[in-house]
């Protein structure tokens, strides 16, 4: 059965699998850098990004001699940006192994020992970049084995993620590892997808469990979501003669090295006036007509946040004397700055899009 399996899904793989840009390449950099652009994020949003981000990082050796500033500007707006600082940091450590007389690791251990490596993307980059058996776990093969096996329980919970990785290694062959990889991915993006899974066009239909028992549209069970909680923060866009001023986040960190409009949280929005004096306060800046330009909400992973913003004017520059990293930009500029995602929002609000 396991074989009849296999053999269906490869052969579908090499007559409708998807043709996409780090499937033209063995280099496992590109490789590398598909599979950490592609956690948590569609191939259609990533497909952009990869191509600009190799434009400018042709090689892992360009990567890793660049800054990492300049390594979050080009990752701004894919999200998930401690991706793009274990990238960089992964970067310089395949480096000094090549320096060593080494080459970029193929074994799951060594791949693992990478930042940002989990045990799915080490079996991916294992599979597709060296056609070394590797087993992937990631959500469109989670989906693919709950519905193959009919899991009747929340795929996230120990239990279950213990039978789905013994479940995936005993479906992965001994060879084809770089085929295959791609084809159970495949397989979950287009056809048992999250809704509406396509069973008649399916090449494993005769090996699905769900599919036998009329469960494919209830399966995976859905995991309880917890409630998101709220959050309230002012913001405040001071603009003088120099131009608006921005400020660097901490490297690391939420957000680590993107860059944002001075803003501090305010625990309700009845305190926004003090904390807007307060930050005017911290940041020793002159005083000037104030006014509220509107809000945003932004929803991150595990809180979502509504921004006011608040403009000031000032009519003559002042220094920036702070072990911040802050900068005086010019209007022009702005919308191509690498703010985080919350601060990107404001951009309409200065019509400056
Ligand atoms: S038969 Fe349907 S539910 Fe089963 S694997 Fe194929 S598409 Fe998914």
């Amino acid at each position: 059965m396991i074989e009849t399996y296999q053999q269906a899904l490869l052969d579908w793989y090499r007559r409708c699998g998807r043709s996409l840009p780090w499937r033209q390449t063995r280099d496992p950099y590109r490789i590398w850098l598909s599979e950490i652009m592609l956690q948590q994020t569609g191939v259609q949003a990533v497909l952009g990004y990869y191509s600009r981000f190799l434009e400018r990082f042709p090689t892992l050796q360009v990567l890793a001699e660049a800054s990492i500033d300049d390594v979050i500007a080009q990752w701004a707006g894919l999200g998930y940006y401690s991706r793009a600082r274990n990238l960089h940091a992964a970067a310089r450590q395949v480096r000094e192994r090549v320096a060593m007389g080494g080459c970029f690791p193929s074994d799951l251990d060594d791949l693992m020992a990478l930042p940002g490596v989990g045990r799915s993307t080490a079996g991916a980059i294992r599979s597709i970049a060296f056609d070394r058996k590797g087993v992937i776990l990631d959500g469109n093969v989670r989906r693919v084995l709950c519905r193959l096996f009919a899991l009747q329980q929340p795929p996230r919970s120990r239990e279950a993620e213990k039978q789905l990785w013994a479940w995936a290694e005993s479906l992965t062959p001994e060879g084809a590892a770089h085929d295959y990889a791609q084809a159970i991915m495949d397989l979950g993006a287009l056809i048992c997808t999250p809704r509406q899974p396509q069973c008649d066009r399916c090449p494993v239909g005769q090996c699905c469990r769900a599919r036998q028992l009329g469960l494919e549209q209830q399966l995976p069970l859905k995991t309880p979501r917890k409630a998101v909680p709220l959050r309230y923060e002012v913001a405040l866009v001071i603009e003088s003669p120099a131009g608006l001023m921005v400020r660097q986040r901490p490297l690391t960190g939420m957000l680590g090295g993107l860059w944002e409009f001075p803003c501090r949280p305010s625990e309700q929005v009845q305190d926004e006036e003090h904390e807007v004096a307060a930050l005017q306060q911290e940041l020793a800046c002159p005083a000037g007509p104030l006014r509220l330009l509107g809000q945003v909400r932004h929803v991150y992973s595990h809180f979502q946040v509504i921004v006011s913003v608040y403009h000031l004017r000032i009519e003559s520059f002042f220094e920036l004397a702070s072990a911040e990293k802050r900068r005086w930009i010019p209007r022009s500029e702005v919308a191509g700055w690498p703010l985080h995602g919350s601060h990107g929002k404001i951009l309409p609000l200065l019509d400056v899009m």
